[in-house]
């Protein structure tokens, strides 16, 4: 049998008590669906990952692509895998009915592929990063691309990619150099380089659709002269397709996150890679947006189902493995006991019990902010809409940053084996770094929650987080077990308000170099608060099942959920008292430190 990856008792406790996604089923969008029919699309997710995902996980990771006369080739395996995606709807889950989708909310979208995910990370980029392509084309695109890509992209016969990265261009987008320029006959002609692109060439699927950002010759420099284009890596010419003049120059050769290819691509060396604008010229790096929002909540979600897969694993272990006796024990020849009932070791796994279960909880909260948006309007469309913008940089980045501290204490609980190839342990802890890295780096989120995200329309996400949070906070004080922690988090709040208006006088007095120095350690401050937040809802929701004797959960699944969240206000939050004194310093020496003086 599969080894457990994830925990269906939890998933079912979060979508079912702690965000009753049921109630998205009164929307006119959604509702065709049903929490049972929520509930059969978790169990087909489960038993896809069971079957068909995690067992070629291993191989994946020692086989690793390779390009091979010009293609990629990847795990032999990815080509049904890819058919079975687009035949069972995988692909078009969350797209509308006219383009052929289920309408599925993205919430139930997410916990299906932290499922996958969970299962064998690598597989799952091809088809959620296909989904994510085809939607772009759905809401900018003309009539005619739509028909073009969107069916067999939906059907899994096309991959779809993100080709932002450049050699010079990565953290900085807005000086990207690939260029475009009309034809005349409708389409224009890109030429450029691309680096990084993720599933950007195999021979998986017939042909790849990459989204694009070029700039239309004589744009304007910065990120308003950036446009959006299809670029197919075959073009159809007379019901056939032939060469688009897009070629594979190289495969990155990575630690993890071995089964996905990521390529080196050149467009437009032989002047004929014919592209197809988006939208507008000038206008793309705004829609592309869509594209990298849905995948930072998408990298959350992963970084959580690979801290998951390697916190059971661990869990397993550590129930196995006998090694000395409980402290105080003076009889040199009684039995050795499992390992996970030493302090230490119980202090590892409650650790990444709380950074998963938090994390997840915040991935289907930002998931359903994304829904209600999607399907409102009005005051209640700019609320949803503020919160997930808000939450965005944190719910990418909270999960990447923890993961990798949540799969190295999965690692550290194997001992000398963890760090063999033994155990899964350090594929795990390599596999999830990508998280910290890809759909922008940590320094880059702290700047935008800092820089932009906290100051939006005066200041009004904020405040609507905070609502959100005080809510939960007073729905807590009403548990003997809660009510202190409920306590700390409102004094945390105001820790958070006096931090950031500090900040903002720094802003005011030393300019904004010195306001974005520590932007990553806002971001994590932030982030401790907002998983204090979703372990407090959590609390609640496990208080009133304890009180109401529900069936669904057995007593030790409570016990254990109240166990992490102690874990969580003993162990994390409290870590905030460095970063509060840090951000609050008047030393600012990574700004005062010229760059040539670090030597
Ligand atoms: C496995 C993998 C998959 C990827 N998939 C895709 C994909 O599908 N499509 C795509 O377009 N790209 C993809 N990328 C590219 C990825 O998004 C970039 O690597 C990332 O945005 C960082 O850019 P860079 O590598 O050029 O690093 P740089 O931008 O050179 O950054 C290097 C370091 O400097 C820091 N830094 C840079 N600028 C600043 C600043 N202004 N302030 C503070 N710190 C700064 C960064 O935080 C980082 O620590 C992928 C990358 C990898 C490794």
């Amino acid at each position: 049998m599969t080894p457990k990856f994830y925990s269906k008792e939890n998933l079912h406790f979060l979508l079912h008590e702690v965000f009753n996604v049921e109630e998205l089923c009164k929307r006119e969008e959604f509702k065709e669906h049903s929490a049972a029919g929520f509930d059969m699309i978790i169990e087909a997710a489960d038993s896809l990952s069971e079957n068909h995902l995690r067992p070629i996980l291993v191989e994946m990771d020692r086989n690793p692509p390779r390009l091979e006369n010009g293609t990629i080739k990847v795990h032999p395996d990815m080509e049904g895998l890819m058919k079975k995606f687009g035949e069972d709807g995988w692909i078009s889950m969350s797209a509308p009915h006219r383009f052929g989708g289920q309408q599925v909310p993205f919430t139930i979208l997410q916990a299906s592929a932290f499922i996958m995910a969970a299962a064998n990370y690598s597989t799952m980029a091809f088809p959620f990063l296909t989904n994510g392509a085809a939607h772009l084309i759905e809401s900018y695109g003309t009539e005619e691309l739509k028909e073009a890509f969107i069916p067999k992209m939906y059907a899994g016969q096309w991959q779809g990619t993100m080709a932002l990265t450049e050699p010079d261009a990565g953290s900085s987008l807005s000086d990207l150099t690939s260029s475009a320029k009309a034809s005349g006959n409708g389409h224009y002609l890109v030429k450029g380089q691309k680096v990084f692109i993720s599933c950007g060439d195999h021979d998986a699927c017939e042909n790849i659709v990459h989204l694009m950002l070029a700039r239309i010759e004589g744009a304007p420099a910065g990120t308003k002269g950036i446009s959006l284009f299809v670029v197919p890596k075959h073009r159809m010419e007379n019901g056939k397709l032939v060469s688009n003049d897009v070629s594979t120059a190289g495969v990155f050769h990575k630690m993890g996150y071995h089964g996905a290819p990521i390529a080196h691509l050149i467009m437009g060396e032989k002047n004929d890679c014919h592209a197809y604008l988006i939208g507008e010229p000038h206008k793309g790096l705004s829609y592309m947006f869509q594209m990298m929002n849905e995948a930072r909540i998408g990298v959350g979600c992963q970084a959580t189902s690979i801290a998951s897969a390697a916190y059971y694993n661990a869990l397993e272990y550590t129930k196995v493995r006998t090694q000395g006796r409980k402290v105080g024990e003076k009889n040199p020849v009684k039995p050795q006991i499992p390992i996970i009932n030493h302090a230490d070791v119980k202090r590892l796994l409650l650790f990444q019990k709380a950074v998963v279960e938090g994390s997840l909880s915040l991935v289907l909260e930002a998931s359903q902010y994304f829904d209600k948006w999607r399907t409102s309007a009005g005051e209640e469309k700019e609320k949803n809409f503020l919160l997930l913008e808000l939450l965005t940089p944190v719910v990418k980045s909270y999960p990447a940053e923890m993961s990798i501290l949540s799969t190295s204490a999965g690692l550290q609980c194997f001992g000398g084996y963890g760090y063999t190839k033994e155990f899964l342990a350090e594929l795990f802890f390599r596999e999830t770094r990508i998280h910290a890295i890809h759909e922008g780096t940590t320094a880059i989120h702290g700047m935008d929650l800092l820089g932009r995200k906290v100051m939006m329309q005066g200041g009004k996400a904020m405040m609507l987080l905070m609502q959100e949070v005080m809510e939960q906070i007073e729905g807590a004080k009403k548990y003997e077990a809660l009510k202190g922690y409920a306590a700390v988090l409102e004094q945390k709040l105001i820790n958070l308000q006096e931090v950031t208006m500090h900040l903002i006088s720094v802003a005011q007095t030393q300019g904004p170099e010195t306001y974005l120095s520590d932007g990553t350690l806002y971001l994590e401050l932030f982030g401790i608060l907002v998983i204090g937040w979703q372990w407090l809802k959590q609390g609640i929701k496990t208080e009133e099942l304890k009180a109401t004797g529900n069936k669904n959960y057995s007593a030790e699944f409570l016990q254990s959920k109240l166990y992490a969240l102690q874990y969580f206000f003993e162990y994390e939050v409290p870590k905030t008292e460095g970063l509060i004194t840090r951000l609050k310093s008047s030393n600012h020496v990574t700004v005062m430190a010229k760059g040539e003086e670090i030597l």
